[in-house]
């Protein structure tokens, strides 16, 4: 008979609530992004000599918050905690232990979650008045901010597929987004390293000042818990 460890966890199948809410959360913020492109075409904000300072300063930040996301998702609370233990960090374990799984992940699965998530800052960014260069500024930093986090998952998909369609290695081998051999350094032990996913551009850095392993002690300090207590418990069921 089949050993039950031959088999590797996978990701849990979507019903019909999850796909809805899926599918809703990604036109949602599909439509908001585009109501953000055209309010600031149409404020000019574009035309600012701060403007690409603002958007790049928004992409890094993106790619920094996809780290520390990941780094927390991967690091603390339960899989097994109400509510939000199956349904959000259980995919984390999932892609830990089988990494594999998530290449059978639809785009709409694979991406609504970051959809949901970037809901509440595009709305953040329309509703901020413009008349001021401030003003401006901040809607576009928080529209610019969700336009390069949107794909989070998407690049992060990409990053794990042998052969990733031909413009997306072009992006990949220059560095404009996660590359295959950056990406494959978090899934080596001990798991510690390169947690940033929205463009990668974020990980040479934190690594050199041991940002995640830093912030690791002070949460460990201050709450007692040990850093991926919940995922060797996990990992020890396969
Ligand atoms: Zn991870
Ligand atoms: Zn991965």
């Amino acid at each position: 008979m089949e050993s039950p460890a031959a088999h590797l966890p996978e990701h849990d199948s979507i019903g019909v609530l999850t796909r809805g809410i899926e599918v809703c959360s990604i036109l949602a913020a599909l439509a908001l992004l585009a109501a953000n492109l055209v309010r600031i075409s149409a404020e000019g904000l574009l035309g600012h000599w701060w403007a690409p300072l603002v958007i790049l300063a928004a992409a890094f930040g993106a790619d920094f918050v996809s780290g520390l996301v990941h780094w927390t998702a991967d690091t603390w609370f339960s899989e097994t905690m109400p509510v939000l233990g199956r349904r959000f960090l259980r995919p984390f374990r999932v892609h830990h232990v089988n990494p594999e799984d998530f290449l059978r992940r639809d785009p709409i699965d694979c991406n609504a979650d970051v959809a949901m998530l970037n809901i509440p800052i595009l709305t953040a960014a329309l509703l901020t008045p413009v008349m001021t260069e401030a003003g401006g500024a901040l809607s576009l930093a928080l529209a610019a901010f969700a336009a390069v986090s949107l794909p989070t998952n998407q690049v992060h998909q990409w990053a794990h597929m042998p052969v990733p369609p031909a413009p997306v290695g072009w992006l990949q081998r220059r560095g404009l987004i996660l590359s295959i051999e950056e990406h494959a350094r978090h899934h080596q032990e001990p798991y510690v390293a390169n947690y940033c996913i929205a463009t990668g551009w974020c990980n040479r850095w934190l690594s050199s000042v041991n940002f995640f392993p830093a912030c690791e002690r002070l949460v460990s300090w201050i709450s007692g818990v040990e850093p991926r207590a919940d995922e060797k418990v996990f990992q020890d069921q396969w």
